[in-house]
C-alpha cells in the first residue's frame, strides 16, 4: 500500500481554497501563542458564527434544540462547541479532540532577579523540550498577572514589532570547549533558562536610602512593571507568564508549500477541528469540538482532559435540550465517536533511522491515523478497534479526503500519548488522527499546507457521517 503525495490533485479553485485556509490558520497561531489566547479566539470565531455560550444559556434556563450552536469555556483554558444534531443526543455525538497547549517555559512564581547588573526571570519549563533550543532566540511574554483584589491584566510583550523582546543567553563558540562535549540533555540546564530583562539601573533620586543603592536594574524593571501593568513584584505569586518563541508564522519553502511557526503541536489539529465544526450548520448527530489544555504534562488538572469538565458539560447540554438523565448521559458518551486529533511524527529523511517507511506519516499525504500511539509494548495506548476503522476508511473515501495510517517512529525507539484513552474510558470509539509536522516540540515546527486543507474536509466529512 502506498500513499501518494496529494499535491498535485488539486483544481485552480481547490488551490485557491487552500491558499485562503491556511492564511487563516497562521492567524490563528499568531493571536493563539497560549491556551487562554487561543481560547478568546476560539470563542470569538464561534460567535461569529452564531454560537453562544452555554453557562448564558443554563442560567437563564433556556432550552436547546436542533439546529443550535452552543459553546462552553473552562477556566478560559479549554474549550468545547456543540452543534446540536437531529437526532437524540443518546445516539451518541460525533467529537473532534485537540489540545491548546504548547511545550514553553513558564515563570516561576518568584522569578525576578538581578545578577551583576543583569535582571533575569526564573523560568520553570512545560512539557518536553530540547533546552539548547531556546537560547540566543528572540522570545515574547505572554499570559496574565492576577491582582490580589483579583484584577486581572493581560500580557503579550514582543509580538508587535515595536515591542522589545527577550532572550536566553547562550555560551560563545569559543569559550564552549566543555560545553560542546557535554550530553545535549544538560548543554543548558533548566536552572539555566534565565529570562534577560534588563541591563540598565535606576537613576536614583534624592532622599532615597542606602537599601536602593543595590539592585538598581532589578529595580528598574520593577518600576516599568508598574508603571505599564500597574503591578508589584508580589503579583508575580499570582501570574500565569509563558516565554514564547516570537514572531509570526511564515511560509516555508520557495514554492511555499510548508509553515514553520511555534505550537503547531497542536494548534494544527485544534484550528482544523475548529474550522470544520465552525462550518458546519447541522448534522444528524450532534457535532463536538474539544479543545483541552494540559496534554503536555500528562492531561493534569481542572483545564486537562482527565478533569470532569466535558462529561459536565454534556450533562448540561442534555438537560437543555431536555434529554437529561444518569444514564441518557452514560449512553450519549458511550455511543459517541472521536477523532482525537494531535500532531503525528513527519517523516524526515535526515533521521530516517528511527522510523519504520511502510508505517510512517508523510507530509503532503494527508490526515494520519494512528491505531495506536503509546511506546513499545503499546503500553499507554489508546487502540482504536477494526470495525471502527473501517467506518472510517468508507467516510474518508466516499468524501476523497487524502488519509494515511501512521505509528510515531520505530517499535522500539520510544513513543508518546494523547487524549485518546481518556475519552475511551467512557466506552466510545476513538482513534488517534491527526497531521504530521517535523521538528515536532522545537521552537519552529514545520507542516504542509496540503494536510491543512485536507484536515478540514476530513473533519468536515466525519462531523456528517461518522
Ligand atoms: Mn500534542
Ligand atoms: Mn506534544
Amino acid at each position: 500500500m502506498e500513499n501518494k503525495n496529494i499535491w498535485n490533485k488539486y483544481s485552480e479553485e481547490e488551490e485557491k481554497e487552500l491558499v485562503q485556509l491556511n492564511e487563516r490558520y497562521k492567524s490563528f497561531l499568531d493571536h493563539g501563542k497560549t491556551e487562554r489566547e487561543c481560547v478568546t479566539e476560539a470563542v470569538a470565531m464561534a460567535e461569529a458564527r452564531g454560537y453562544r455560550d452555554l453557562d448564558g444559556i443554563v442560567m437563564r434556563g433556556e432550552k436547546l434544540s436542533a439546529g443550535d450552536k452552543v459553546y462552553a469555556v473552562n477556566m478560559k483554558k479549554s474549550i468545547a462547541l456543540f452543534v446540536i444534531g437531529s437526532r437524540p443526543l443518546a445516539d451518541g455525538m460525533n467529537i473532534l479532540g485537540a489540545h491548546i497547549d504548547s511545550p514553553r517555559l513558564d515563570i516561576k512564581q518568584n522569578p525576578l532577579f538581578e545578577d551583576t547588573d543583569f535582571a533575569y526571570l526564573d523560568t520553570h519549563y512545560y512539557g518536553g523540550i530540547k533546552k539548547y533550543q531556546w537560547v540566543a532566540s528572540p522570545l515574547a511574554l505572554h499570559g496574565v498577572v492576577v491582582k490580589k483584589d483579583g484584577t486581572v491584566v493581560n500580557v503579550s510583550i514582543g509580538e508587535d514589532e515595536s515591542d522589545p523582546v527577550f532572550c536566553i543567553t547562550d555560551l560563545l563558540i569559543h569559550l564552549a570547549g566543555e560545553q560542546m562535549s557535554k550530553k545535549a540533555s544538560v548543554v543548558i540546564e533548566g536552572e539555566d533558562l534565565n529570562l534577560l530583562v534588563g541591563s540598565r539601573p535606576l537613576k536614583k533620586t534624592e532622599g532615597e536610602g542606602e537599601k536602593k543603592e543595590k539592585e538598581l536594574v532589578k529595580a528598574q524593571v520593577l518600576s516599568i512593571l508598574k508603571e505599564k501593568y500597574g503591578m508589584e513584584e508580589e503579583d508575580f505569586l499570582s501570574a500565569e507568564l509563558e516565554v514564547v518563541p516570537a514572531g509570526k508564522a511564515r511560509d516555508c519553502g520557495l514554492d511555499r508549500s510548508m509553515i514553520l511557526a511555534y505550537g503547531q503541536d497542536d494548534r494544527i489539529c485544534a484550528y482544523t477541528s475548529l474550522a470544520a465544526i465552525l462550518d458546519t450548520e447541522k448534522a444528524e448527530k450532534t457535532s463536538c469540538c474539544l479543545l483541552v489544555d494540559k496534554e503536555e504534562i500528562g492531561s493534569v488538572g481542572a483545564t486537562g482532559m482527565t478533569s470532569r469538565f466535558f462529561e459536565n458539560t454534556v450533562a448540561e447540554l442534555l438537560q437543555c435540550v431536555g434529554q437529561y438523565c444518569e444514564l441518557t448521559l452514560r449512553r450519549c458518551l458511550a455511543h459517541s465517536r472521536m477523532l482525537s486529533s494531535d500532531v503525528s511524527a513527519g517523516y524526515d529523511p535526515t533521521y530516517a533511522s528511527v522510523f519504520e517507511k511502510k508505517n510512517a506519516a508523510y507530509l503532503g499525504r494527508g490526515m494520519s491515523f494512528n491505531k495506536f500511539t503509546g511506546s513499545r509494548g503499546k503500553s499507554g495506548s489508546n487502540d482504536a478497534n477494526a470495525e471502527y476503522i473501517a467506518a472510517l476508511r468508507r467516510i474518508f473515501d466516499e468524501a476523497g479526503v487524502a488519509f494515511q495510517t501512521a505509528e510515531l517512529g520505530k517499535v522500539d525507539v520510544g513513543g508518546g500519548g494523547t487524549i485518546a484513552y481518556i475519552l475511551a474510558e467512557y466506552g466510545m470509539e476513538v482513534i488517534d488522527s491527526g497531521l504530521p509536522v517535523l521538528n515536532m516540540h522545537a521552537m519552529y515546527e514545520l507542516s504542509s499546507k496540503a494536510d491543512v486543507y485536507e484536515a478540514v474536509r476530513g473533519y468536515k466529512a466525519f462531523l456528517q457521517k461518522a
